[in-house]
């Protein structure tokens, strides 16, 4: 093994991005500490990496900085009954965020959000088939490919979306609506057509794995340690106090992995990041995962259902309103009439959650060291592909930490982008 210097890394939060990162820091021999409000091994454990749609989404390159959208944005935003929904109290703390994403909001910002989310999505899978080797997956993943319908009612974006994932190489299955009954035979036909990713996988329980991802990394030797960061000081260029609710603790290295709560962390460092939340729901109708055998996403409703362990999970809408408004009834409505319009025979659900995709104005993650100090590194803001890049970030992480060469083009990553 390559004898590394660095001798000791704090990790704040053990979502998918703390836990892959510690996992593949471990490997190389470094002592790591995880620390987190909630232990991901008991049932309090509620992040976005619990709660999320589990597709391993390694196509889904174009994000929501498009030229196309922003035209209806408005409409969308101010009808309570679509995909897109604002809590008014909040708006005036997004200002920032806003301001950066009509400055992303443009065919050339597009495309560069899409080719550096290639860049990465591209190499999810092979990351994740890497810690699949070491876990029993029977029964967590499936791989029967991932299924997107739509009405005829947004051709425009729909066709962009083909055009774009036909330039960057991206293997997809456009279907007709018979062709998409075929496969999923219990949907109603209320949409025209639709596409499949054959490759596609998903997880049946993303929990599950995360525990399984965890504990690799404790019996490797990683410490964890439950209790709420509150402060994060740098002593010197080498050294950073991780300060809890209880103690002090000191390390070389600190990553910050914290998702959409990164920002206060990174507020206390004196960096001004427009990190923001993307809120969604998700409820599940226990027993009723057999009525689809693989996930299935309206892309005119902004929601999707996947069938999962604890039943079929149906997932969605983008709600902006911060990390402290409470959940809105109105939104857990919302998910529930479309699943039942895709399924009617859908009846109770239970479960119903509220999850904060951690998001930046142009879509790309920030991965890399802090301007202030490059011993703090940052691996937040996977927005609605977290859970698909967690393997990889990972790897990319740890590679930084250890100052390691790689032929990734890793700039696009830095927060530098926003200053
Ligand atoms: C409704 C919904 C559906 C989604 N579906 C998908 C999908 O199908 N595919 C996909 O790829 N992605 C999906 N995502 C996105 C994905 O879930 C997230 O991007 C990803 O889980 C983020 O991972 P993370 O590790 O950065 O953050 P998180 O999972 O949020 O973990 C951050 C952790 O940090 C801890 N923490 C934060 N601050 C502190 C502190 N100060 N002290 C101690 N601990 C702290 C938190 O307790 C938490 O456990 C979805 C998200 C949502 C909300």
């Amino acid at each position: 093994m390559r004898n590394y210097k660095c001798k000791s890394v704090g990790i704040i939060g053990s979502g998918i991005q703390g836990v892959c990162t510690g996992l593949q820091l471990i490997k190389k021999g470094i002592p790591v500490t995880i620390f987190d409000r909630h232990d991901p091994l008991s049932s309090e454990f509620i992040a976005a990496s619990y709660g999320n749609a589990g597709h391993f989404s390694p196509y889904a390159v174009l994000q929501f900085n498009r030229p196309d959208v922003i035209y209806d944005l408005p409409k969308m935003l101010l009808s309570s009954n679509g995909p897109l929904a604002l809590k008014w109290n909040y708006i005036p703390k997004m200002f920032n965020w806003f301001l950066h994403y009509f400055k992303h909001c443009n065919q050339k910002s597009m495309m560069h959000t899409a080719k550096y989310m290639h860049q990465i999505l591209s190499l999810s899978n092979d990351a994740y088939g890497e810690i699949f080797q070491e876990i029993d997956t029977k029964g967590l993943v499936e791989k029967k490919g991932i299924i997107y319908v739509w009405t005829n009612k947004n051709l425009k974006s729909r066709n962009l979306e083909i055009k774009v994932r036909k330039e960057l190489g991206i293997e997809q299955k456009l279907l007709t609506q018979q062709e998409v009954l075929d496969l999923e035979p219990n949907l109603q036909p209320v949409f025209d057509a639709g596409v499949i990713y054959e490759s596609a996988m998903h997880a049946r329980d993303p929990h599950g794995i995360l525990k399984k991802i965890f504990k690799l990394f404790l019996n490797g030797g990683g410490k964890f340690i439950q209790s709420n960061v509150k402060n994060l000081k740098q002593i010197n260029i080498n050294e950073t106090a991780i300060r809890t609710e209880k103690e002090e603790y000191k390390f070389e290295k600190t990553v910050i992995a914290s998702g959409a709560f990164s920002k206060s962390l990174t507020d206390q460092l004196g960096e001004n990041i427009p990190l923001d939340t993307e809120r969604g729901y998700h409820v599940h109708f226990k027993d009723k995962d057999h009525l689809i055998s693989r996930p299935v996403i309206f892309l005119d409703r902004g929601f999707g259902m996947t069938p999962m362990n604890k039943g079929l999970r149906a997932v969605g809408t983008v709600e902006l309103g911060g990390l402290k408004n409470p959940p809105s009834k109105k939104r857990i409505d919302y998910v529930i009439r479309c699943a039942k319009e895709l399924l009617p025979e859908l009846d109770h659900h239970e479960d119903e959650w509220l999850g904060f995709r951690p998001t930046l104005p142009d879509f790309l993650p920030i991965l890399g060291p802090s301007l202030k100090n490059k011993n703090i590194i940052y691996a937040f803001g996977h927005q609605h592909l977290g859970w698909t890049l967690g393997a990889i970030t990972g790897k990319i992480i740890s590679g930084i930490v250890l100052e390691e060469k790689t032929n990734l083009d890793l700039a696009p990553y830095s927060s530098k982008r926003f200053y």
